[in-house]
């Protein structure tokens, strides 16, 4: 397929932003929420044994209650997975075949 020149990075980073926090984590990073309507899970960012990390559903960013570090989908699975950002939403958009 054709690109016109210079914007796939940040169409990479667009698509990876749309998507759906939770569902993605579940199916894709082996996290499991433990509300549906007020996701939380373990913290990536520090060593959590209880899930701190909840999910906003309507800004669809997570951010930690007892570390304080949070982001988007791409943070988080960037943070999960060791890869870079643009790593980590190129991992998003290929899993999902966007
Ligand atoms: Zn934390």
């Amino acid at each position: 397929m054709a690109q016109s020149g210079g914007s796939e990075r940040r169409d990479v980073f667009e698509l990876a932003r749309g998507v759906d926090f939770v569902p993605y984590a579940e199916a894709f990073l082996g996290v499991e929420f433990t509300d549906i309507r007020a996701p939380k899970c373990l913290c990536p960012w520090h060593e959590d044994k209880h899930p701190s990390f909840s999910v906003d559903l309507r800004k669809n960013k997570g951010k930690c209650f007892s570390c304080g570090e949070g982001g988007t989908i791409i943070d988080f699975t960037a943070k999960l997975t060791g890869k870079t950002p643009l790593q980590a939403a190129t991992k998003i958009v290929e899993d999902l075949g966007l």
